[in-house]
């Protein structure tokens, strides 16, 4: 198979954490015969540099045109004091508008070779934890009617609103049960229907959505509940699904428990098979140009762009083997270091990555 894939290298580590999803990629094409054609484009920092604003249309439309994007981070503290609809990040939430990107796909999994990374108990863990938050991303709290004002006794008032259609919760609920039948047949629900309208008309589309999935095991689960069941019992959950605030809260909650931000990938979807592929982290200022970054989340984003644009469960299969391997055998980079392992660079990751595929 051909796939045009436009790529957004960004900035900081961006360009050598996607350099070696990159080779990753190449080395599978290889394998399985398959081959991946890249388009560079501008987004970020990088983007304001060379054209003034941080997504220039030129990558919207080869966006648009391509199989699939694979990005890596924006920002930096270069731009940091621009105003806000001209920082790096403006080029995120308008790269998903312009690309209609509904739903937030998040897996938290822990490798056994780095539980000791995991700031919850053994006894925890010992059940195993490999959930798949799937975050509404475009609706909500984020997106409502909003406003500040002083009334006429002179008391500053601000509110957000949080609505969602039917249509919305519908189309968020499909992409959940459908990932579930590819894992392991489970959906929670996380609402506040208790004491929301918007959860209530949540609760009532989902569970409508849940007759269409007989085979699919279903639960409500309360918002508070599911942040305290996280912690307690995290192997309980395979797919969890909610709208936009709640799942920004829980995903950042459960990525904390696999134990490091740079082993952690994520896919933004639409209606189609187009999606946005990149890791939770972001450009790491720190540390970028060093050599040192671990571009194992992104090349996990890869494996997660094969398995849901692509549909190459195998290919994706093959990728997410051999990191497990090099994990094991203790290669690992500064991020993720540990007593008794073995150092090494962004680019030593990626080739041993490659060489195990
Ligand atoms: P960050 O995720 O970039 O870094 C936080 C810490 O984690 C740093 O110490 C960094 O060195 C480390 N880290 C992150 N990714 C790593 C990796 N792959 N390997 C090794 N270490 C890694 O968060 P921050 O410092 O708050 O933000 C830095 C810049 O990134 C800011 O400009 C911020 O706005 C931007 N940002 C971008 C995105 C994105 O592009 N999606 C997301 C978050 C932050």
């Amino acid at each position: 198979m051909v796939k045009n894939i436009a790529v957004i290298k960004g900035d900081g580590i961006g360009p050598e954490i996607v350099t070696q999803a990159q080779l990753v990629l190449d080395k599978v094409g290889e394998k399985f015969g398959h081959k991946f054609n890249y388009t560079d484009v501008l987004m970020g920092g990088c983007a304001i540099d060379a054209t003034g604003v941080p997504l220039p249309q030129e990558t919207v439309d080869v966006c648009l045109k391509s199989d699939s994007v694979l990005l890596g981070a924006v920002g930096g503290p270069k731009w940091d004091t621009l105003p806000g609809k001209l920082r790096p990040e403006a080029g995120l939430l308008g790269i998903r508008g312009a690309l209609k990107l509904f739903a937030n796909i998040r897996p938290a999994k822990l490798f056994p070779s780095l539980a000791s990374a995991c700031p919850l108990k053994e006894e925890i863990t010992n059940a195993g934890l490999d959930l798949v938050i799937v975050r509404e991303l475009i609706g909500g709290a984020y997106f409502g009617k909003r406003d500040t004002y002083v009334d006429e006794n002179g008391i500053k008032t601000a509110y957000d609103t949080m609505a969602y259609s039917d249509f919305e919760i519908e189309r968020i609920a499909r992409v959940a049960f459908e990932m579930a039948r590819k894992r392991r047949s489970k959906v929670h629900s996380v609402d506040k229907a208790n004491v929301l309208d918007s959860s209530r008309l949540w609760r009532e589309v989902v569970h409508k959505v849940k007759e269409e999935y007989p085979d699919v095991e279903y639960y409500d689960i309360l918002v508070d509940n599911c942040a305290m069941q996280l912690v307690r019992n995290p192997g309980q959950f395979d797919v969890m699904v909610t709208e936009n605030l709640f799942g920004d809260i829980l995903s950042d909650e459960a990525s904390m428990i696999t134990g490091s931000l740079g082993m952690i990938p994520s896919a933004s979807l639409g209606e189609g098979t187009l999606g946005l592929y990149e890791p939770i982290h972001g450009s790491a200022p720190d540390i970028a140009g060093q050599n040192k970054a671990n571009p194992i989340a992104t090349i996990l984003s890869a494996a997660m762009m094969l398995r849901y644009s692509f549909d190459m469960a195998k290919e994706a299969d093959a990728i997410e083997n051999a990191v497990n391997a090099v994990l094991d055998e203790g290669f690992r980079t500064g991020d993720i270091m540990s007593d008794g392992k073995k150092l090494v660079s962004c680019t030593e990751m990626g080739a041993l990555i490659v060489e195990k595929i």
